[in-house]
């Protein structure tokens, strides 16, 4: 039984058909990348699993139960967590708040989606008993391994969202996530508008997050950086899956075709 699968998944945004029977699977352990152009469909396919948007109960099984239908919060208590597009952190809250946040919010796998209502509580000076209360001190993610997996975030784990560089915001979102110990973690588009550099340093911390026992599903532009990272990739294109296979195994040409479409 794959731990999380999709089914001939579709989804719509009103009268706007986004998926048209998207069959994808994660195994334990598995890194699999998902990649096409703008548009492709990638983001939707995210939010579907993370639960954002609900889909037909069959279509999304997760270790063998229907969940396509499920809420959010739901989502993330069964273990599936979302790094969402654009980080989404709580700006004006403390790298250490965002992270304690991560480990409280059993509410919502796409944190952004609820930002609004949770910054109009959050305001102001840090909540002691946010603080406190924090994590739930299950699995191997607190505080403490977040910064061992980013040092830097220790060192800033006082200074604002609005003070951090994009990469630094960027390890903020996946230790946020993180902190709920997943066994699956969607990261959508962690590289995006990053530096070379900071890429690398984002996606050196992916082998280590394996090894806590998660899996991983990442959406990537960058298909050299996808063939890297991940055990199989599929390829999207206008709502369908276009290709798949192991990495090791597809072709560059192939991929091309299955990216752009035939010429
Ligand atoms: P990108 O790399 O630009 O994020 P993507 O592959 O993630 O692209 P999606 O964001 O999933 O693609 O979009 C798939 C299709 O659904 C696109 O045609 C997009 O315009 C449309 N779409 C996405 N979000 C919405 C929305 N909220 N309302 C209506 N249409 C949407």
């Amino acid at each position: 039984m794959a731990l999380l699968e999709t089914q001939a998944l579709t989804a719509n945004y009103g009268d706007f058909q986004a998926l048209f029977g998207v069959d994808i699977t994660l195994e334990r352990g598995e890194t699999v990348a998902i990649i096409g152009a703008n548009g492709a469909g990638k983001t939707t396919l995210m939010r579907s699993l993370s639960g954002v948007l609900q889909n037909a109960p069959e279509q999304i099984q997760h270790k063998g139960t229907p969940v396509g239908a499920l809420p959010a919060d739901t989502i993330m208590k069964r273990g599936i967590a979302m790094v969402p597009e654009g980080r989404r952190l709580f700006r004006s809250l403390s790298v250490e708040e965002n992270l304690v946040i991560g480990g409280q919010h059993k509410g919502g796998a796409d944190f952004g989606d609820r930002l609004d209502s949770l910054i109009a509580r959050i305001t102001g000076a840090p909540d002691p008993a946010l603080l406190a209360g924090g994590h739930d001190g299950q699995g191997y993610w607190t505080l403490d391994t977040i910064y061992e997996l980013f040092p830097i975030l220790r060192e800033r784990r006082h200074t604002p969202g609005t003070a951090l560089s994009g990469g630094q915001q960027q390890m903020v979102a996946i230790g946020r996530a993180l902190m709920s110990n997943p066994d699956v973690l969607l990261c959508d588009e962690i590289s995006l508008g990053l530096a070379p550099v900071v890429i690398k340093d984002i996606y050196a911390a992916l082998p280590k997050i394996k090894e806590t026992g998660a899996s991983v599903i990442v959406v990537e532009q960058d298909i050299g950086q996808a063939m890297r990272v991940a055990d199989r990739v599929y390829c999207m294109m206008e709502g369908r899956v276009t290709l798949s296979g192991r990495s090791s195994e597809i072709s560059r040409e192939a991929i091309h075709e299955a990216y752009f479409g035939a010429t």
